[in-house]
Protein backbone atom coordinates (compact mmCIF):
# COMPACT_ATOMS: atom_id res chain seq x y z
CA UNK A 1 0.00 0.00 0.00
CA UNK A 2 1.05 3.62 -0.64
CA UNK A 3 2.63 5.27 2.30
CA UNK A 4 -0.01 8.53 3.37
CA UNK A 5 1.91 11.89 2.69
CA UNK A 6 1.39 14.47 5.10
CA UNK A 7 2.47 17.80 5.90
CA UNK A 8 3.34 18.98 8.95
CA UNK A 9 3.01 22.98 9.97
CA UNK A 10 5.15 24.53 12.19
CA UNK A 11 3.76 27.56 14.46
CA UNK A 12 5.48 27.51 17.76
CA UNK A 13 4.16 27.13 21.29
CA UNK A 14 5.46 25.20 23.83
CA UNK A 15 5.96 22.16 21.88
CA UNK A 16 8.75 24.05 19.87
CA UNK A 17 9.95 26.05 22.87
CA UNK A 18 13.42 25.87 24.18
CA UNK A 19 14.46 27.68 27.84
CA UNK A 20 15.64 31.10 27.92
CA UNK A 21 17.12 33.88 30.37
CA UNK A 22 13.31 35.28 30.24
CA UNK A 23 11.54 31.93 30.38
CA UNK A 24 10.31 29.79 27.06
CA UNK A 25 10.31 30.59 23.48
CA UNK A 26 9.47 29.09 20.57
CA UNK A 27 12.97 28.09 18.79
CA UNK A 28 12.39 24.80 16.71
CA UNK A 29 11.45 24.65 13.33
CA UNK A 30 9.03 21.14 12.58
CA UNK A 31 11.78 20.01 10.91
CA UNK A 32 13.80 19.92 14.36
CA UNK A 33 10.49 18.65 15.59
CA UNK A 34 10.47 15.29 13.58
CA UNK A 35 13.65 14.67 14.53
CA UNK A 36 12.68 13.61 18.03
CA UNK A 37 10.18 11.08 16.76
CA UNK A 38 12.30 9.32 13.99
CA UNK A 39 9.66 6.34 14.34
CA UNK A 40 7.54 8.15 12.40
CA UNK A 41 8.51 7.28 9.07
CA UNK A 42 7.02 3.72 9.70
CA UNK A 43 3.62 5.30 9.29
CA UNK A 44 4.06 7.91 6.74
CA UNK A 45 5.76 9.97 4.55
CA UNK A 46 6.26 13.34 6.25
CA UNK A 47 7.17 17.10 4.79
CA UNK A 48 7.61 20.42 7.04
CA UNK A 49 6.83 24.00 6.78
CA UNK A 50 7.93 26.33 9.31
CA UNK A 51 4.98 29.42 8.89
CA UNK A 52 5.78 31.12 12.38
CA UNK A 53 7.46 30.77 15.59
CA UNK A 54 5.11 32.44 18.20
CA UNK A 55 3.61 31.99 21.67
CA UNK A 56 0.44 31.48 20.07
CA UNK A 57 -0.27 34.25 22.45
CA UNK A 58 0.65 36.36 19.81
CA UNK A 59 -1.46 34.38 17.12
CA UNK A 60 -4.14 36.69 15.66
CA UNK A 61 -7.21 36.05 12.76
CA UNK A 62 -4.73 36.82 10.10
CA UNK A 63 -2.46 33.94 11.06
CA UNK A 64 -5.60 31.56 10.92
CA UNK A 65 -6.14 33.08 7.67
CA UNK A 66 -2.45 32.07 6.44
CA UNK A 67 -2.70 28.47 7.93
CA UNK A 68 -5.90 27.68 5.52
CA UNK A 69 -4.38 29.57 3.04
CA UNK A 70 -1.41 26.96 3.27
CA UNK A 71 -3.34 23.71 3.56
CA UNK A 72 -5.52 25.07 0.67
CA UNK A 73 -2.50 25.70 -1.33
CA UNK A 74 -0.67 21.88 -0.70
CA UNK A 75 -4.19 20.43 -0.20
CA UNK A 76 -3.90 18.10 -3.47
CA UNK A 77 0.02 16.91 -2.75
CA UNK A 78 -1.15 15.49 1.04
CA UNK A 79 -3.53 13.02 2.40
CA UNK A 80 -3.42 14.66 5.52
CA UNK A 81 -2.29 18.08 7.79
CA UNK A 82 -0.83 18.19 11.30
CA UNK A 83 -0.80 21.79 12.68
CA UNK A 84 1.82 22.06 15.38
CA UNK A 85 0.78 25.05 18.19
CA UNK A 86 0.66 26.61 21.32
CA UNK A 87 -1.88 25.47 23.47
CA UNK A 88 -2.58 28.43 24.94
CA UNK A 89 -5.21 29.93 22.08
CA UNK A 90 -5.26 25.80 20.03
CA UNK A 91 -9.05 26.04 20.15
CA UNK A 92 -9.27 29.00 18.30
CA UNK A 93 -7.34 28.40 15.27
CA UNK A 94 -9.36 24.79 15.81
CA UNK A 95 -12.41 26.62 15.40
CA UNK A 96 -11.06 29.42 13.58
CA UNK A 97 -9.98 26.65 10.68
CA UNK A 98 -13.26 24.64 10.77
CA UNK A 99 -14.95 27.81 9.11
CA UNK A 100 -12.37 28.36 6.92
CA UNK A 101 -12.14 25.24 5.66
CA UNK A 102 -15.43 23.42 5.29
CA UNK A 103 -15.97 19.96 4.61
CA UNK A 104 -12.84 18.87 3.84
CA UNK A 105 -12.39 14.94 3.53
CA UNK A 106 -9.39 14.85 4.76
CA UNK A 107 -7.78 14.96 7.96
CA UNK A 108 -6.31 19.04 9.63
CA UNK A 109 -5.09 17.62 13.15
CA UNK A 110 -4.08 20.46 15.96
CA UNK A 111 -1.47 19.49 18.35
CA UNK A 112 1.39 20.63 20.81
CA UNK A 113 2.40 20.06 24.35
CA UNK A 114 2.26 21.54 28.37
CA UNK A 115 6.06 20.70 27.95
CA UNK A 116 8.70 21.15 25.42
CA UNK A 117 9.55 18.13 23.44
CA UNK A 118 13.28 18.78 24.13
CA UNK A 119 12.64 18.32 28.39
CA UNK A 120 13.36 14.94 29.66
CA UNK A 121 9.67 15.00 30.84
CA UNK A 122 7.43 15.53 27.97
CA UNK A 123 4.04 14.94 26.42
CA UNK A 124 4.89 16.48 23.39
CA UNK A 125 6.53 13.27 21.54
CA UNK A 126 3.11 11.00 22.29
CA UNK A 127 0.89 13.91 21.80
CA UNK A 128 2.75 14.16 18.00
CA UNK A 129 2.80 10.31 16.90
CA UNK A 130 -0.88 10.56 17.94
CA UNK A 131 -1.62 13.58 15.87
CA UNK A 132 0.11 12.17 12.73
CA UNK A 133 -1.66 8.84 13.51
CA UNK A 134 -4.83 10.67 13.35
CA UNK A 135 -3.43 12.78 10.14
CA UNK A 136 -2.84 9.32 8.50
CA UNK A 137 -6.79 7.54 9.28
CA UNK A 138 -9.95 8.05 7.15
CA UNK A 139 -11.08 10.66 9.87
CA UNK A 140 -12.01 13.59 7.96
CA UNK A 141 -12.01 17.56 9.14
CA UNK A 142 -10.27 19.64 11.64
CA UNK A 143 -9.51 18.00 14.56
CA UNK A 144 -8.11 18.39 17.77
CA UNK A 145 -5.48 15.55 19.47
CA UNK A 146 -3.97 16.16 22.98
CA UNK A 147 -2.72 13.53 25.56
CA UNK A 148 -5.12 10.87 23.48
CA UNK A 149 -8.02 12.46 23.19
CA UNK A 150 -9.26 13.41 19.59
CA UNK A 151 -11.87 16.46 20.22
CA UNK A 152 -14.07 17.96 17.40
CA UNK A 153 -11.92 21.36 16.13
CA UNK A 154 -15.45 22.99 17.09
CA UNK A 155 -15.44 21.73 20.46
CA UNK A 156 -12.09 21.83 22.14
CA UNK A 157 -11.15 24.10 25.26
CA UNK A 158 -8.11 24.40 26.90
CA UNK A 159 -9.57 23.41 30.27
CA UNK A 160 -6.15 22.66 32.55
CA UNK A 161 -3.10 24.94 32.34
CA UNK A 162 -0.59 22.92 33.46
CA UNK A 163 -1.41 19.45 33.13
CA UNK A 164 -1.58 17.03 30.03
CA UNK A 165 -4.69 16.71 30.38
CA UNK A 166 -5.11 20.16 28.93
CA UNK A 167 -8.00 19.80 26.90
CA UNK A 168 -11.60 19.21 26.75
CA UNK A 169 -14.22 18.18 24.75
CA UNK A 170 -17.44 20.88 25.65
CA UNK A 171 -20.99 19.91 24.64
CA UNK A 172 -20.07 17.28 22.28
CA UNK A 173 -18.83 13.89 22.72
CA UNK A 174 -15.33 13.38 21.92
CA UNK A 175 -14.57 11.91 18.38
CA UNK A 176 -12.22 8.63 19.75
CA UNK A 177 -8.78 8.11 21.43
CA UNK A 178 -5.33 7.72 20.08
CA UNK A 179 -4.09 4.15 22.40
CA UNK A 180 -0.82 2.71 21.87
CA UNK A 181 -1.01 3.92 18.74
CA UNK A 182 -4.12 2.98 17.41
CA UNK A 183 -7.28 4.95 17.01
CA UNK A 184 -10.74 3.75 19.38
CA UNK A 185 -13.36 5.47 16.99
CA UNK A 186 -15.90 6.62 18.77
CA UNK A 187 -17.34 8.91 15.55
CA UNK A 188 -17.05 9.99 11.85
CA UNK A 189 -17.63 13.06 11.12
CA UNK A 190 -19.21 13.90 8.27
CA UNK A 191 -17.24 15.53 5.04
CA UNK A 192 -17.91 16.73 1.50
CA UNK A 193 -16.22 15.44 -1.76
CA UNK A 194 -14.86 18.84 -2.25
CA UNK A 195 -13.57 20.97 0.65
CA UNK A 196 -14.85 24.80 0.84
CA UNK A 197 -12.02 27.34 1.55
CA UNK A 198 -12.94 30.96 2.85
CA UNK A 199 -10.08 33.77 2.30
CA UNK A 200 -12.24 36.26 4.66
CA UNK A 201 -12.55 37.56 8.62
CA UNK A 202 -13.94 39.95 10.17
CA UNK A 203 -11.73 40.31 12.81
CA UNK A 204 -13.45 43.16 15.15
CA UNK A 205 -15.15 40.94 17.53
CA UNK A 206 -14.63 41.49 20.98
CA UNK A 207 -15.92 39.40 24.44
CA UNK A 208 -17.39 40.87 27.42
CA UNK A 209 -17.76 38.70 30.24
CA UNK A 210 -19.95 39.91 33.01
CA UNK A 211 -19.24 40.46 36.61
CA UNK A 212 -22.06 41.64 39.34
CA UNK A 213 -22.18 45.54 39.13
CA UNK A 214 -20.81 45.98 36.16
CA UNK A 215 -21.13 49.27 34.27
CA UNK A 216 -22.75 49.56 30.89
CA UNK A 217 -20.00 51.85 29.80
CA UNK A 218 -17.52 48.82 29.12
CA UNK A 219 -20.20 47.05 26.70
CA UNK A 220 -20.81 50.90 25.22
CA UNK A 221 -17.02 50.65 24.47
CA UNK A 222 -16.80 47.52 23.02
CA UNK A 223 -19.83 47.68 20.93
CA UNK A 224 -18.75 51.17 19.31
CA UNK A 225 -15.01 49.56 18.29
CA UNK A 226 -16.31 46.15 16.97
CA UNK A 227 -18.34 44.55 14.69
CA UNK A 228 -20.10 41.97 17.12
CA UNK A 229 -20.00 41.79 20.75
CA UNK A 230 -20.00 38.22 22.62
CA UNK A 231 -21.87 38.82 25.83
CA UNK A 232 -20.87 36.13 28.44
CA UNK A 233 -23.57 35.75 31.04
CA UNK A 234 -24.09 34.04 33.89
CA UNK A 235 -26.05 30.80 34.11
CA UNK A 236 -28.36 30.44 31.31
CA UNK A 237 -28.35 33.86 30.66
CA UNK A 238 -29.74 37.15 31.45
CA UNK A 239 -28.73 40.88 31.47
CA UNK A 240 -28.38 43.39 34.42
CA UNK A 241 -30.23 46.39 34.25
CA UNK A 242 -29.37 48.30 37.63
CA UNK A 243 -28.56 51.98 37.98
CA UNK A 244 -24.90 51.39 36.77
CA UNK A 245 -25.93 48.95 34.18
CA UNK A 246 -29.05 49.07 31.97
CA UNK A 247 -27.74 46.85 29.62
CA UNK A 248 -30.97 46.51 27.40
CA UNK A 249 -30.45 50.17 26.48
CA UNK A 250 -26.83 49.44 25.57
CA UNK A 251 -27.31 46.71 23.81
CA UNK A 252 -30.42 47.92 21.69
CA UNK A 253 -28.27 50.98 20.59
CA UNK A 254 -25.31 49.12 19.26
CA UNK A 255 -28.03 46.52 17.48
CA UNK A 256 -29.35 49.54 16.26
CA UNK A 257 -26.10 50.58 14.32
CA UNK A 258 -26.57 47.36 12.90
CA UNK A 259 -24.07 45.74 15.32
CA UNK A 260 -24.18 41.66 16.06
CA UNK A 261 -24.59 40.58 19.64
CA UNK A 262 -24.62 37.08 21.00
CA UNK A 263 -25.67 35.88 24.43
CA UNK A 264 -23.55 33.45 25.62
CA UNK A 265 -22.43 31.92 29.14
CA UNK A 266 -19.83 31.61 31.24
CA UNK A 267 -20.72 28.76 32.71
CA UNK A 268 -18.36 25.67 30.94
CA UNK A 269 -20.81 23.09 30.18
CA UNK A 270 -24.82 22.77 28.79
CA UNK A 271 -25.08 25.90 27.20
CA UNK A 272 -27.42 28.79 26.71
CA UNK A 273 -31.44 28.90 27.30
CA UNK A 274 -32.24 32.76 27.55
CA UNK A 275 -36.13 31.45 27.61
CA UNK A 276 -35.81 30.42 31.05
CA UNK A 277 -35.78 33.63 32.97
CA UNK A 278 -37.09 36.97 33.28
CA UNK A 279 -33.43 38.53 32.91
CA UNK A 280 -32.84 36.47 29.15
CA UNK A 281 -36.74 35.95 27.91
CA UNK A 282 -37.16 39.73 27.92
CA UNK A 283 -34.53 40.61 25.96
CA UNK A 284 -34.53 37.40 23.68
CA UNK A 285 -38.16 38.61 22.60
CA UNK A 286 -37.59 42.07 22.25
CA UNK A 287 -34.01 42.48 20.52
CA UNK A 288 -32.75 40.93 17.73
CA UNK A 289 -30.01 39.46 19.50
CA UNK A 290 -28.46 35.79 19.05
CA UNK A 291 -27.59 33.36 21.24
CA UNK A 292 -24.80 30.68 21.69
CA UNK A 293 -27.09 27.88 22.75
CA UNK A 294 -24.53 24.61 23.18
CA UNK A 295 -21.31 26.50 20.98
CA UNK A 296 -18.21 27.27 23.08
CA UNK A 297 -17.05 30.76 23.22
CA UNK A 298 -14.04 30.00 20.81
CA UNK A 299 -16.61 28.77 18.53
CA UNK A 300 -18.50 31.84 18.62
CA UNK A 301 -15.64 34.10 18.29
CA UNK A 302 -14.63 32.76 14.57
CA UNK A 303 -17.73 31.86 13.72
CA UNK A 304 -18.86 35.65 13.83
CA UNK A 305 -15.46 36.39 12.28
CA UNK A 306 -16.27 34.26 9.52
CA UNK A 307 -19.77 34.98 9.20
CA UNK A 308 -18.98 39.32 8.98
CA UNK A 309 -16.35 38.31 6.62
CA UNK A 310 -18.69 37.33 4.13
CA UNK A 311 -22.06 39.39 5.32
CA UNK A 312 -23.41 42.43 7.48
CA UNK A 313 -26.45 41.76 6.70
CA UNK A 314 -28.77 40.87 10.26
CA UNK A 315 -30.45 38.25 8.56
CA UNK A 316 -27.92 36.78 6.45
CA UNK A 317 -25.80 36.75 9.75
CA UNK A 318 -28.37 35.17 12.14
CA UNK A 319 -28.95 32.91 8.97
CA UNK A 320 -25.22 31.70 9.03
CA UNK A 321 -25.02 31.76 13.02
CA UNK A 322 -27.61 29.01 13.66
CA UNK A 323 -26.27 26.97 10.26
CA UNK A 324 -24.77 24.08 12.09
CA UNK A 325 -20.82 24.00 10.57
CA UNK A 326 -18.92 21.24 11.85
CA UNK A 327 -20.85 20.19 14.61
CA UNK A 328 -20.56 23.60 16.18
CA UNK A 329 -24.30 23.62 17.36
CA UNK A 330 -26.85 21.48 18.00
CA UNK A 331 -29.63 21.54 15.29
CA UNK A 332 -32.95 23.00 16.19
CA UNK A 333 -31.96 24.82 18.92
N1 LIG B 1 2.27 29.78 25.96
C1 LIG B 1 2.34 28.56 25.18
C2 LIG B 1 1.63 28.80 23.85
O1 LIG B 1 0.44 28.82 23.81
C3 LIG B 1 1.70 27.43 25.91
C4 LIG B 1 1.74 26.11 25.21
O2 LIG B 1 2.02 25.95 24.05
O3 LIG B 1 1.45 25.11 25.91
O4 LIG B 1 2.28 29.02 22.87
Amino acid sequence: MKEKRILLIGTGGTIASEMGGSGLKPELTSEQLLRYIPDISNICETECIQLFSLDSTNIQPSHWVHIAATIQEHYREYDGFVVSHGTDTMAYTAAALSYLIQGIPKPIVLTGAQKPIGFETTDSKMNLRDAFTVATSDMPGVMLVFNGKIIMGTRARKTRSKSFEAFSSINYPLLGMVQDGRIIRYIRPESRAVPQFYGALDPKVALLKLVPGIDCGVAEYLLERNSALIIESFGVGGLPAYEAGNYYETVKRGLDTGKTVVMTTQVENEGSDLAVYHVGNSIKQNLPILEAYDMTTEAVTAKLMWILGQTKDPAWVAELFYTPIACDILAGN
